[in-house]
């Protein structure tokens, strides 16, 4: 089953005269096991596709499915629930919890997700090439090995949809390669539906298709 459908999506922001059509009928689908990129300049709307997508945002029109779940129709409640159980999320800035050591961060999302049986947090450490550093706090890592921890923090509850923003805007070249490669094995291993939005050119090699978003409207990259 297609693991994201967006159809026809619109999202209009602001009020009075200073509306911005963030999202223009964009249309999508992810398989699960696939890895999708989105690439597109500074206020095209990528933040928006991923906030509509991740159940964040209601759109203006259009329809959003996760799976079988229309997710427009779903309660706020219903929502909840299916960002804590189905989906993970990977931003900017890993934003680690500072006082938490790196496996407890792992761990964490299960204390929200009730029902799910998820992953072993110390495979998960291992599987991200952090086994050596799991009583590290945040300000003992680096960026790239924050990174790494926050994609397993957002693998952990087995979720059938990664969204995934902008992962390597604060990482170097060999840093934002082996970022964007972990994401596309854990992708294709573990089935997750993977959509990253970024404006960084150099990692598309990693992905199964790129679109293109501009002011708000998505097309396939040339
Ligand atoms: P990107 O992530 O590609 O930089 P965004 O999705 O953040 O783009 O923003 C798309 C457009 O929507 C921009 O013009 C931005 O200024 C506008 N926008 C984003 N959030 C809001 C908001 N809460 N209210 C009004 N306009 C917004
Ligand atoms: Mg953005």
């Amino acid at each position: 089953m297609t693991a994201l459908r967006l159809t026809d999506v619109t999202l209009t922001l602001g009020d009075g005269d200073e509306t911005v059509t963030a999202l223009d009928r964009v249309s999508l689908e992810v398989q699960p096991g696939e890895f999708i990129a989105v690439i597109g300049p500074s206020g095209s709307g990528k933040s928006s596709l991923l906030a509509v997508a991740g159940a964040l945002t209601t759109p203006t029109a259009g329809d959003v499915r996760i799976g079988d779940t229309d997710v427009v129709a779903a309660s706020r409640r219903e929502r909840d629930t299916l960002r804590r159980t189905r989906i993970g999320f990977v931003f900017q800035s890993a934003n680690l919890v500072p006082a938490l050591t790196a496996l407890d961060q792992i761990r964490l999302p299960m204390t929200f997700a009730r029902g799910v049986e998820g992953r072993d947090p110390r495979e998960l450490l291992a599987e991200v090439g952090m086994e050596h550093k799991a009583n590290r706090r945040p300000h003992e890592l680096s960026g790239g090995e924050r990174q790494r921890i926050g994609v397993a923090r957002a693998l952990v509850t087995r979720p059938e949809l990664l969204l995934v923003d902008e992962p390597t805007a604060a990482l170097d070249r060999q840093r934002s390669h082996e970022i964007v490669g972990l994401l596309g094995r854990e992708a294709h291993d573990h089935k997750v539906a993977t959509l990253m939005v970024t404006h960084d050119h150099d990692v598309l090699r990693h992905c199964d298709r790129v679109y293109e978003m501009i002011d708000g409207r998505l097309a396939p990259a040339e």
